[in-house]
């Protein structure tokens, strides 16, 4: 694809991108011309540690000091030098005193002694080895080695896990758990991260109905404003819902303007698809600058990218698992970029075999809603959900995975291996 100069240029001429089909956009080529109109928020800020988990590190964070910071050892035990003594069984050695976690002991240890050393303490000065308890026997202040040990066995040593001026985390890390932890060993109580995402979203369509009114005939409860919700919830963003808004131009154009105004990011569900009203289609070619495309894949074939004023804005089909799979397979990793991660990876997918027979058709990539489980055999296999359809949001409740059927398969027999991209812990 050459890289174009900006999208109003390919929505006045989309033959200035090679191999550019806006009615049949491969879900590939999606995502990479949308990557190329990312970058992320501009603002900082500085947060304690605790309150950075999940956000992302706008800058370096550089190790000031050895980690650990002193020879220590990894076991209870004695320490002693290696080369003073024969080490094998049978060796004999005086205990001169002990190094507890905290407590050094700061004598000399000289030829045919030893120190009673526990997990964590430093190293005397003249040791570099450390023998388990559970390898000697003690009569009195007499250590006997009742099995070999190494020389430099049991040692943790200084710089061992970081060393000074290492970066330990670089800018654009998403902060995990064990990030946390391992800030604090560097004694490090406020980290700098971009600042959080402001998300617009609202949902369009004539039929639907908040949740808690009663549902008159042809109407449906709007139930995307709530998965939208979830999914931008477990990013840890800041969420505007704008409601449901029925397909009337200038509830939809003020709610549109409000919403780019307000957000970095503006959502919407439903209203782009062939057939619509077209009202959104009119209003964005208005507003903002944005592509229409139907990618080849199922559930979620319609799908609109661009940007409404200085808000990059998504439209995501209307049908209900659809919404789900467009917002995995194309927002999610765009919010990522967008709240400052680099080095994204792509949701992982791993093969197994699939214990069913699925229909698929050739030419577009699908997205099947499956269950991963432990055969008998005790390897983990999948299966599909039962109904496919788009509308059919219980799918994604039972789901734990995508099986993801790639555009040239054609039906898959049960007992064939498949890609599965697994969604717990990410939805
Ligand atoms: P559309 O893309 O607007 O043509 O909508 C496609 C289908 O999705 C229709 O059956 C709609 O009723 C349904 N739909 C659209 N928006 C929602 C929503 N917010 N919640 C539940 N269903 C919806
Ligand atoms: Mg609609």
């Amino acid at each position: 694809m050459t890289k174009p100069n900006s999208l109003s240029q390919i929505i006045a001429d989309p033959s200035c991108m090679n191999d550019y089909d806006p009615n049949s956009m491969p879900v590939n080529k999606a995502r990479q011309f949308i990557k190329q109109f990312l970058s992320p928020v501009a603002e900082v800020e500085t947060l304690p540690l605790c309150e950075s988990l999940g956000r992302i590190l706008s800058a370096d964070i550089v190790s000031p000091a050895d980690v650990p910071n002193y020879d220590n050892s990894a076991m209870d035990g004695y320490a002693f030098n290696a080369a003073d003594v024969q080490v094998e069984a049978a060796t004999t050695l005086k205990i001169i005193g002990t190094a507890f976690a905290g407590s050094a002991f700061n004598g000399n240890v000289a030829y045919g002694e030893c120190v009673r050393i526990m997990t964590g303490g430093m190293l005397p000065v003249s040791t570099d080895s450390v023998i388990m308890q559970e390898k000697t026997a003690v009569m009195d202040d007499l250590l006997t080695f009742t099995e070999t040990v190494k020389p430099g066995s049991n040692v943790r040593y200084a710089g061992e896990d970081l060393k000074q001026g290492q970066v330990v985390l670089a800018a654009g890390h998403m902060m995990q758990a064990a990030d946390l932890g391992l800030i604090a060993s560097l004694g490090i109580s406020n980290v700098s991260v971009y600042r959080k995402l402001k998300i617009a979203f609202f949902s369009t369509g004539d039929e639907l109905v908040g949740i808690g009114k009663p549902l008159l005939t042809g109407q449906v409860y709007d139930s995307n404003r709530y998965s939208i919700f979830g999914m931008l919830s477990h990013l840890g963003v800041e969420t505007i819902d704008l409601g449901a808004i029925p397909d009337n131009p200038d509830f939809l154009e003020s709610t549109l303007l409000s919403a780019a105004e307000q957000a970095d990011v503006v959502i919407t569900s439903g209203g782009v698809s062939v057939g619509e009203a077209d009202y959104m289609k009119l209003l964005l070619a208005k507003h903002g600058q944005v592509v229409f495309w139907k990618i080849a894949m199922k559930p979620g074939r319609p799908l609109a990218y661009g940007k409404v004023g200085n808000a990059h804005y998504f439209g995501l089909p209307g049908n209900p698992v659809a919404v789900m799979v467009t917002f995995y397979q194309f927002v999610r990793e765009a919010l990522l970029t967008l709240m400052g991660q680099s080095n994204q990876a792509p949701l992982p997918i791993f093969n197994v075999v699939c214990t069913e027979n699925i229909k698929k058709i050739c030419g577009r990539t699908e997205f099947q809603r499956g269950i991963l489980f432990p055969d008998t055999d005790g390897t983990w296999k999948v299966k599909p959900t039962g109904n496919q359809g788009s509308a059919i949001l219980s799918s994604m409740s039972q789901a734990n995975c995508f099986i993801v059927l790639h555009e040239a398969l054609g039906n898959i027999e049960a007992g064939s291996i498949v890609p599965v991209q697994v969604l717990k812990g990410i939805i």
